[in-house]
């Protein structure tokens, strides 16, 4: 299944201009089987996401980018309405209280936001395809407590009409739910997947 991980409306994202019905529906018809909705520092209400899926046909799910000290954050596993967290620590213990997963966004895009090393490990991965920049190769995230990180994501990252489904995020588990998603991310059983136009 083909999942863009990394989205923007102009519902919650002052830097978009995309409607979200127009992007779900470019989605859609590009071949997309899902999209995470990742607005800035806000979460989409799980059932409002719903109906936006019930409308166009592919799974819509919630998904949040944060804003931290160490750059963008893209957090999965999460529903309820974001507290404002800045702080890339309090956003890992956060994410643990609720089982929530953290991939360091466009980590290549910045060069004077550079993660430290041992920074790293508060991410589970690293988004290593993202439509607007291309592939992300220079920071990999550390174990996480783990021997290996989980692989990178891909998303579109797309503010605009021309950047929707750019880049996905290939699952080879069938996904229908954020728990389906949630367990696929763990198993590490993904790929990054580019769309050209
Ligand atoms: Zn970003
Ligand atoms: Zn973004």
């Amino acid at each position: 299944m083909l999942i863009d991980m990394h989205t923007h409306t102009s519902v919650f994202s002052t830097d978009s201009n995309l409607l979200p019905h127009e992007s779900l529906a470019r989605a859609a018809e590009r071949g997309l089987d899902g999209v995470v909705l990742t607005e800035h520092d806000v979460i989409w209400a799980a059932d409002r996401a719903a109906r936006l899926a019930e409308q166009v046909g592919i799974l819509v799910l919630p998904g949040i980018e944060v804003t931290t000290e160490l750059g963008h954050v893209l957090v999965y596993g999460v529903t309820e309405p974001f507290p404002r967290i800045t702080d890339s620590k309090r956003l890992r213990d956060y994410c643990d209280e609720r089982d929530a997963l953290m991939y360091l966004a466009h980590p290549a895009r910045d060069p004077g936001l550079r993660v430290p090393r041992e920074a790293m490990e508060l991410f589970d991965g690293v988004e290593g395809l993202n439509g607007c920049d291309g592939p992300l190769q220079n920071q990999s995230a550390s174990s996480r407590g783990r021997t290996r990180p989980l692989p990178p994501i891909g998303g579109s990252d797309s503010h605009a009409l021309h950047e929707v489904a750019t880049a996905a995020t290939e699952f080879e588990a069938r996904i229908r739910s954020l728990d389906d998603l949630m367990k696929a991310l763990r198993s590490g059983d993904y790929r990054p997947a580019t769309l050209p136009y």
